[in-house]
Parts: structure tokens; C-alpha cells; sequence
């Protein structure tokens, strides 16, 4: 079956995960650092408050924090860490699918027009897109999709000796006691 979204969902746009593990916190939506400031400026035309957090840095020799940043990300607006704030949760607006509507759906982040690809070679999906969850694999229907994801990849494509991933310090506040705040090398 091809890929299309399951009517009225916006999971993606809503829950967000720990990523690699609980210690680096939730993540928030991938943003390249061409997109920062067009999501800032986006946020402030739409009287929205954003956070966007450092994700992945890069440094040629050791050093104390990275020397450069290769990818941002837009946290969620609740203190978990869940819900873009990009999200209109709030009007009747909703999208061609039924789901919440996207306030910046045409300047969207190319994270959200990748997913729910994840991979390249060979393709695949991420496994907790509501698609994927009711009806496997699509056989089509995201060469869109993928063509994101690859210019994603050529951006943050480094041969830098050090890689770093910050920790957001955000989650669920059960798990706060094992989240850090920070750099870390990996
Ligand atoms: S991409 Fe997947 S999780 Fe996101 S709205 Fe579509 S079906 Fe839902
Ligand atoms: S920017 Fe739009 S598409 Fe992307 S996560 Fe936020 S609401 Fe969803």
C-alpha cells in the first residue's frame, strides 16, 4: 500500500522520544542551522515562542564543546517535551488528512518533509509513524519524502575527528533525575 497519513493523525507533530537514551533527553524536531533563524522568525510572526537547542557539534581537536554546531532542534512546547509549537491545537483548522494543521506547513522544517523516512540505504521508516504501526512498509509513495532526507544527510555530512550530542535536559518529570544537560562526546 502506499504511504499516506492516517486520518486526523498528527503523532508526529505531538510525541516526541529520548534519543539515544533517556540521559540525552527528549529531542525535538531537526533543524538545519540554514533553517534556525527562519524558524525564529517564523515563531515571531506568529506570536509562537520557540526553544531551539543544539543537537549534533563538530570539533578537529579536543576541546571543552564543539567547535561547530551541524543541527539544531525545535523543542516541543510542553515541559515534557511533547507538541511542535508549530502545531494548531487551538483553531478548526486541520490538515488535507484531518489532523491538526501545520501553522508553517509550507516552510516546514525538511525534517518534517522527510519523515517518516529514516533512512536512505536501502529505505526505510520509522516504525512509530501511525502508518507504519497499522500497515507495515509502504510499498510508494515517498520519494518526496526521501529526497529530504538526502538533502539532510549531504548537511550534516562531516569527517570532523570529534562528534558531539547535546542533551536537552527535557522529559518526563519521572525520568528527571537521569537526564542531563549539555554536551557530551560520542
Ligand atoms: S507521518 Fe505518520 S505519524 Fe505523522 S501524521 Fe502521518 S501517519 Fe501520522
Ligand atoms: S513544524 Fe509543522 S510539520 Fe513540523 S513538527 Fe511542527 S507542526 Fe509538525
Amino acid at each position: 500500500m502506499d504511504f499516506s497519513c492516517v486520518e486526523e493523525c498528527a503523532k508526529c507533530c505531538i510525541e516526541r522520544e529520548y534519543y539515544p537514551t533517556i540521559k540525552f533527553g527528549k529531542i525535538g524536531v531537526l533543524v538545519m542551522p540554514d533553517e534556525k533563524k527562519q524558524m525564529e522568525s517564523l515563531a515571531e510572526k506568529n506570536g509562537i515562542s520557540v526553544t531551539v537547542l543544539p543537537r549534533i557539534g563538530v570539533s578537529e581537536a579536543e576541546s571543552e564543546e564543539p567547535q561547530t554546531i551541524l543541527a539544531y532542534q525545535m523543542m516541543g512546547r510542553e515541559s515534557n517535551g511533547n507538541t511542535c509549537p508549530f502545531l494548531d491545537t487551538e483553531s478548526s483548522k486541520r490538515s488535507p488528512h484531518g489532523g491538526y494543521a501545520c501553522k508553517i506547513y509550507e516552510n516546514r522544517p525538511l525534517a518534517c518533509r522527510a519523515y517518516p523516512v529514516i533512512q536512505s540505504t536501502p529505505i526505510s521508516l520509522d516504525p512509530k509513524c501511525k502508518f507504519c504501526e497499522n500497515c507495515g512498509t509502504p510499498s510508494g509513495n515517498v520519494d518526496s519524502e526521501l529526497e529530504s532526507l538526502i538533502q539532510i544527510q549531504k548537511k550534516m555530512d562531516t569527517k570532523a575527528r570529534y562528534i558531539w550530542r547535546y542533551a536537552t535536559g527535557i522529559g518526563e518529570s519521572k525520568d528527571k533525575d537521569l537526564i542531563k544537560t549539555g554536551w557530551f562526546l560520542v
